[in-house]
């Protein structure tokens, strides 16, 4: 039983009901697979008569990508249990408790957030969560200082670095983020609509000259362990609660990934209410709300992040050069911004969509939206190096295009 295969429910139920006193004994459980099976297997199992539930995640060894199979390491399922561990010391109350990991079958059993929504179904229904930019902010300041080497004994992080060496997970992103999209690639998904636009993409060498440094800077700056798939799908809320799941892709990389990646999806969102709300007031209000929303996030960060290095900094160079903080915070910035760029206009040409935008299904829409997303993130790379700050990065969005 112990060696990897991939479970079916009724094995599920087996491992579920051996947790130790988690479910009553001789409960009858019931399991439903609720992934969508591309990467992993996601097993929810329930005791109706206690009302006890939880999630069982299980690594699948490939990924099915465009109709063929791509080999990935079971090893991630161990760095995703890891990370959420980890997290569960620095936010425990923002992510879900892990209750077990078997690294024979490679699986995490873990909290079952059912209660929550996915943020991204969330935003396309319209809804708003207010205490989202402050809890988001806070994991992204806490997970990311204390694994920096601002934060983190920097002797223990050259260690901690090895857990987390992640390269089918990375190579994931350096292709289909940082390659694909700018060149001819069976990997991209483009709708014939938008070719024009999308042979821009792989015609601009400036465009690719800025993509080319972010590239880099996301191969070689092990600045700290992200989450590295920080996006609205990773992301369960209510209007009181925020948990992050689904870190696979954790590795040591830039900070500015982490923070990038929220700001692409909540745009994408942005983009997309030309459909999402149909009624004008409602829509502006809501891309108000959204904007607002990236806004908070940045100053919620930045505030956070500097009141712990204030607090718990190692670096005592770091601390006390005269300058070194403003840089470091506004190269963070245009770290964040250069990366949504490149994570918006991934998702518009590159293999993965995101539903805000494919979920719109008058043609005409569709594409004004994937030509309104692919110019904010071409902006947003473009325009990188020379953010100064969170208005600047916010005009760029709102700024015609
Ligand atoms: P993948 O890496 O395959 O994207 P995720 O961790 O994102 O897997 O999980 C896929 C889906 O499974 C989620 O969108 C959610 O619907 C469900 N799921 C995952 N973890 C939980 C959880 N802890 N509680 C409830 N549902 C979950
Ligand atoms: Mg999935
Ligand atoms: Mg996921
Ligand atoms: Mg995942």
């Amino acid at each position: 039983m112990n060696a990897y295969h991939p479970l079916n429910e009724g094995e599920a139920i087996v491992i579920a009901s051996d947790l130790d006193g988690f479910f009553p004994s001789g409960a009858s459980l019931r399991c439903r697979e609720i992934g969508d099976g591309n990467l992993n297997l996601v097993f929810h199992i329930i005791d109706d008569a206690s009302g006890k539930s939880l999630i069982m995640k299980q690594a699948l060894p490939y990924a099915k990508v465009v109709g063929e199979s791509w080999p990935l390491s079971l090893d991630r399922a161990r760095i995703e249990s890891q990370k959420l561990m980890l997290d569960g010391k620095l936010v425990p109350e923002l992510v879900p408790i892990v209750h077990r990991y078997d690294a024979d079958l490679a699986l995490t059993i873990m909290e079952d957030l059912s209660d929550h929504v996915i943020m991204r179904q969330g935003l396309m229904n319209g809804a708003r969560y207010p205490h989202f930019a402050d809890h988001i902010s806070t994991y992204m300041a806490r997970t990311l200082f204390f694994t920096s080497d601002l934060g983190c004994n920097q002797q223990e992080k050259k260690l901690a670095v090895g857990d987390y060496i992640n390269p089918d997970l990375c190579k994931i992103t350096e292709d289909l983020i940082f390659d694909d999209p700018y060149t001819v690639s069976s990997n991209n998904n483009i709708e014939a609509a938008i070719e024009d636009a999308a042979a821009l993409l792989r015609s601009d060498g400036e465009l690719q000259m800025e993509v080319a440094i972010l590239r880099d800077k996301f191969l070689t700056k092990g600045e700290a362990l992200l989450h590295g798939d920080l996006h609205t799908g990773s992301i369960f809320v209510t209007p009181d609660s925020t948990k992050v799941i689904d870190p696979e892709f954790a590795y040591y990389g830039p900070i500015g990934f982490d923070i990038g990646a929220i700001i692409a999806n909540l745009l994408l969102n942005y983009v997309g209410q030309e459909h999402w709300s149909s009624e004008e007031s409602v829509r502006a209000e809501y891309r108000g709300y959204l904007l607002n929303t990236v806004r908070d996030i940045w100053n919620g960060f930045q505030d956070k992040f500097t009141a712990l290095w204030d607090e718990h900094g190692v670096d005592r160079l770091a601390s006390t050069a005269p300058g070194y903080r403003d840089y470091y915070m506004t190269t963070l910035l245009r770290d964040a911004a250069g990366f949504a760029g490149c994570k918006m206009v991934r998702r518009i040409v590159g293999l993965a969509h995101v539903a805000d935008i494919d979920g719109i299904s008058d043609d005409v829409t569709r594409e004004r939206c994937q030509r309104q997303a692919l110019a904010i993130g071409t902006a947003l790379i473009r325009g990188h190096r020379n953010i100064s700050s969170i208005e600047q990065l916010i005009d760029s969005v709102t700024a015609p295009v």
